[in-house]
């Protein structure tokens, strides 16, 4: 039985550092040339003298790759330097073939930010010192994760090794290369080891993920590799003064790989550490089948890149103007948006961050609550609160997904006034949702055109009972004796009577109001 993290984390404090590559797949060309960006185009056919790297071709720098850094950096509270530059990266592969990688040196478009994360309960227990963090409003805390630069850099080409297992460059028979993805736009961020446990480390990804999209700089896609995250993890004893020697895993391209994979690391280096042994500085693979990291390459000394500031790329230069501007265009954050909706609309935190992490349940959402009902609100039938149907809104959004299709915000409106008018279970708006997500039909005509409205006229349903109940003495005088089974059979017969559509819940709330008043 291996030993739990957070007894493990008692004893050797982890620091977790990621480093996040973003494809910024909103932009339409790449980042040093004209060609454009295209995921699924044949091989080798988006491709020109820069991207292919032939000598003496020139690159001009995207403008909107470095406006997307920007802006990025600006959301998670980064300063916008007025002037950085593109550096060289050298290193040989074919997927390179310039023989060196655009990025940026010392100085990034974006130095020194911080993002605030929200760990639930179950996520703090693995950190023996959340007690000392700031508690977030529903039990969990708050933790500060520094991200030290945001960077902008090109991609390599796609490699594909055939006839070996896997995909794998070990016993291929050949490897092709596809110059399409070389010179993709990549937003590099660095964080800071300000990470504690695993399970906080995937929470920063959602986080980060989540902002990026609110930005639309990027689909951040882990799956699609749109979004690459390189952990890197060290133990040391609580303050200590230095950290301990760390090992990095590249490529993780899932939150459960970048959580499994750093839970063992965090088992292995403690297992080496406890037995007194020490952690050598490697870069590691996370092995999905085996569930576990093999060292790939030992660091004995620096690599060598030989960087140095590329001569063919002028500085990228910031205007006050330009930064202000971008501010200024910063949409509502996730965070701020779920905060918002609790708040001012009556939310549950739950709905309020499942939909404010989604751009498109957000902007669902909102579209519902301002869609103008058919049949203007009148004294006999005022229009329904803002917050009660804010709250139903965002329930129809959340719990009643369309299995096929998607819903429109007009549907979701009268789904969730059919809901709030007690006109539909839940169970049948499921039904509804179904039938008419892939139709885009009005849910309120398609439920009276079923027959399946539900009567929930209070006073109407009321007379029904006590018509039911004049003439059930018997039922009546065994509910006094204590058999309240007899209210089944006596909802039975309030449905009977009313149709089949009467509401049972309010049958049997009625039924139970005036069974208990007779009988008291
Ligand atoms: P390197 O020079 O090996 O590339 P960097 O200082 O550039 O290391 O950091 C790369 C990443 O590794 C960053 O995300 C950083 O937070 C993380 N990191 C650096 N040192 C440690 C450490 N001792 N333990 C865990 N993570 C670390
Ligand atoms: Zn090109
Ligand atoms: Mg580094």
């Amino acid at each position: 039985m291996s030993e739990r993290i957070q007894d493990i984390l008692s004893r050797w404090q982890a620091s977790i550092g990621l480093e996040v590559h973003v494809e910024l797949t909103s932009l339409e060309t790449k980042l040093l040339c004209g060609c454009t960006l295209s995921r699924n185009a044949e091989p080798n056919t988006h491709v020109c003298p820069v991207c292919l790297g032939l000598p003496g071709a020139l690159p001009v720098a995207n403008r909107e790759a470095v406006l997307a850094v920007a802006r990025t950096g600006l959301a998670l509270g980064c300063a916008v330097e007025r002037r950085s530059t593109f550096w060289r990266k050298h290193y040989f592969y074919p997927d390179m073939a310039k023989n060196f990688q655009t990025t940026q040196g010392p100085v990034a478009i974006c130095m020194g930010g911080s993002v605030e994360v929200e760990l639930d309960a179950e996520t703090a227990r693995e950190r023996p010192d959340a007690p000392t963090l700031r508690p977030a409003p529903d039990g969990g805390y708050v933790t500060r994760i520094r991200i030290r630069r945001i960077h902008l850099e090109e991609d390599a080409a796609k490699m594909v090794h055939v006839g070996g297992a896997e995909g794998r460059i070990a016993g291929a028979t050949h490897s092709l290369i596809d110059y399409n993805r070389a010179g993709t736009p990549l937003m590099e961020l660095v964080c800071e080891p300000d990470l504690r446990t695993p399970a906080e480390a995937r929470r920063l990804v959602e986080h980060l993920r989540q902002t990026l999209l609110a930005l639309g700089v990027s689909d951040c896609s882990l799956e699609a590799g749109s979004l690459r995250v390189d952990a890197n993890v060290s133990l040391a004893r609580a303050h200590a003064p230095e950290l301990g020697t760390k090992c990095e895993m590249k490529n993780l391209n899932s939150l459960k790989s970048l959580h499994d994979a750093l839970a063992f690391e965090v088992r292995r280096q403690a297992a080496l550490l406890d037995a007194g042994k020490a952690v050598r500085q490697q870069t590691r693979h996370w092995e999905p089948t085996s569930r576990r990291t093999i060292a790939l390459r030992t660091k004995e000394a620096f690599d060598d890149y030989r960087l140095f500031p590329d001569p063919d790329l002028p500085p990228i230069l910031i205007s006050d103007d330009v930064v202000e501007r971008l501010r200024a265009s910063l949409p509502e954050l996730p965070a701020e948006k779920s905060a918002r909706y609790v708040s001012q609309l009556g939310l549950r935190r739950r709905e309020a961050r499942m939909i404010a992490a989604d751009p498109a349940l957000a902007s669902l959402f909102e579209a519902a609550l301002a869609v103008t009902p058919e049949t203007p609100a009148t004294p006999e039938a005022p229009a329904t609160p803002a917050r009660d149907l804010a709250t139903t809104v965002a329930n129809v959004i959340v719990n009643l997904r369309p299995a096929h299709g998607c819903l429109a915000a007009a549907q979701v409106r009268s789904i969730a006034q059919l809901l709030h008018d007690e006109a539909l279970t839940f169970a049948q708006a499921r039904d509804v949702i179904d039938a008419v997500a892939p139709t885009g039909e009005d849910p309120a005509r398609y439920v009276d055109a079923h027959g399946l409205r539900q009567n929930s006229d209070r006073e109407e349903l009321a007379s029904v009972v006590d018509d039911v109940l004049a003439r059930s003495e018997d039922q009546v005088a065994q509910y006094r004796a204590g058999n309240t089974k007899v209210v089944g059979h006596l909802i039975g017969q309030c449905m009977r009577e009313a149709g089949a559509a009467g509401n049972p819940k309010l049958f049997s709330a009625l039924l139970r109001e005036r069974l208990d008043a007779q009988g008291a």
